[in-house]
């Protein structure tokens, strides 16, 4: 690619072998919502995710959904989730009639393990029971598990590892996706790896969870000649001709990962000098960077930032707007770690930069060079 078409943020990679699987699904007439693509696309990526069980969604959001409804929640249940994150990590809490409690984020970005025990310390001292947390890994860095998953075992409650941007990544020696009782992940157009459009999956050891988790996701069908339901269910699977676009990208997780890795540890040292911070990495852990993302020092402007990098045709976005600074979520609860609301601070003062995997050296330094001219010029 050429440095004249606009560049974003993250962008679909293919990989050439999407139209065989194409042809063959005409061919086959399996246009459908079952279908040979959707298994072959569950059972590579259940190997690529160490043997876990798993079931092919249409969206993340879909995974979640179905993963905190088996967890339990109900209407009026509580649920932990970071604040710091992308809606649809807690949106399918709100489907489900349930409470939210949200968490500020520490110097990982994620959940903080502190915050955290301050917002159990208020449930345990207000006898309220939390069934579930949703932990996310954003950006693709992975959460603090050794700190925060013993706080939330010895409560029993329900981990659900939102794993959406971490595909890839790895905490010490696990695998993002394999880390919570249930874990989603997705395949949306601008994730790691994509089915080329919407796409999700719930991972998990429990196969009698999974089991479960995909008969709500085909409308709950009972096994008859005859459509009989006694439970409630969703019309939440993956089309075939999308698995069979999934199929051809689980051999590039490594390999894109390392590409994402590689264009942040660009940024990091390219930038070194200039008034930003690069997202910090939490140690023995090893994110997939699915966006580099920075902060900008005291008295800079994302605003103006993002409107210099867009005169060059060039994408970069501010960090997540939190939840608990939503119109829709202003109302639930919400704890920091003392008096510094870190979430808050992450997005007044956080940029995502461009760090597609398909994006050419070309391009990053194209983009480096106008991040550097924008410091030089102010
Ligand atoms: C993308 C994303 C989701 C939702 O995935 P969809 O496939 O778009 O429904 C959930 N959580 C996080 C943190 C995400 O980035």
């Amino acid at each position: 690619m050429g440095v004249s078409e606009r560049i974003y943020l993250s962008q679909p990679h293919m990989t050439g072998k999407e139209s065989e699987y194409i042809d063959q699904a005409f061919q086959t007439n399996q246009l459908t919502l079952f279908g040979q693509h959707i298994e072959e696309f569950e059972n590579r990526m259940s190997e690529y995710l160490d043997g876990r069980h798993v079931v092919a969604v249409n969206s993340g959001t879909s995974a979640l959904h179905l993963a905190l409804r088996y967890a339990g929640v109900g209407p009026g249940d509580y649920v932990l989730c970071s604040s710091f994150t992308f809606v649809a990590s807690c949106s399918p809490v709100t489907f489900l009639g349930g409470r939210l409690i949200f968490v500020d984020s520490d110097e990982s970005w994620n959940m903080s393990p502190a915050a955290l025990e301050k917002a159990l310390e208020w449930a345990d001292g207000h006898s309220i029971t939390i069934k579930a947390a949703v932990v996310v890994d954003i950006y693709g860095q992975p959460a603090k598990y050794d700190d925060i998953l013993p706080l939330l075992k010895e409560r029993g409650i329900t981990v659900i590892e939102d794993a959406a941007e971490s595909l890839g990544a790895y905490y010490q020696t696990k695998k993002c996706g394999t880390i919570g009782d249930y874990s989603a992940l997705s395949f949306t157009s601008n994730k790691l790896i994509t089915t080329g459009g919407g796409g999700g999956m719930v991972v998990s050891a429990d196969e009698e969870a999974i089991r479960k988790m995909r008969f709500w996701a085909a409308h709950a069908k009972e096994v008859r000649p005859y459509h009989e339901h006694h439970d409630y269910g969703y019309e939440y699977r993956l089309p075939n001709l999308l698995a069979g676009i999934g199929c051809t990208q689980v051999d590039r997780i490594e390999a894109y990962s390392e590409r994402r890795r590689m264009i942040f540890r660009k940024y990091a040292q390219e930038l070194e000098g200039y008034p930003v911070d690069m997202m910090p990495e939490v140690q023995g852990s090893r994110p997939n960077h699915w966006l580099s993302t920075m902060t900008l020092e005291a008295g800079y402007n994302s605003m103006q930032f993002m409107d210099y990098m867009n005169t060059h045709n060039i994408e970069t976005r501010m960090a997540w707007k939190p939840m608990h600074l939503q119109e829709l979520y202003k109302k639930e609860l919400y704890f920091t770690d003392g008096d510094k609301d870190v979430s808050a601070d992450l997005f007044r003062r956080g940029i995502c930069l461009p760090s597609a995997s398909v994006m050419s050296d070309e391009q990053l330094d194209y983009v480096i060079d106008k991040i550097k001219i924008f410091f030089e010029r102010i």
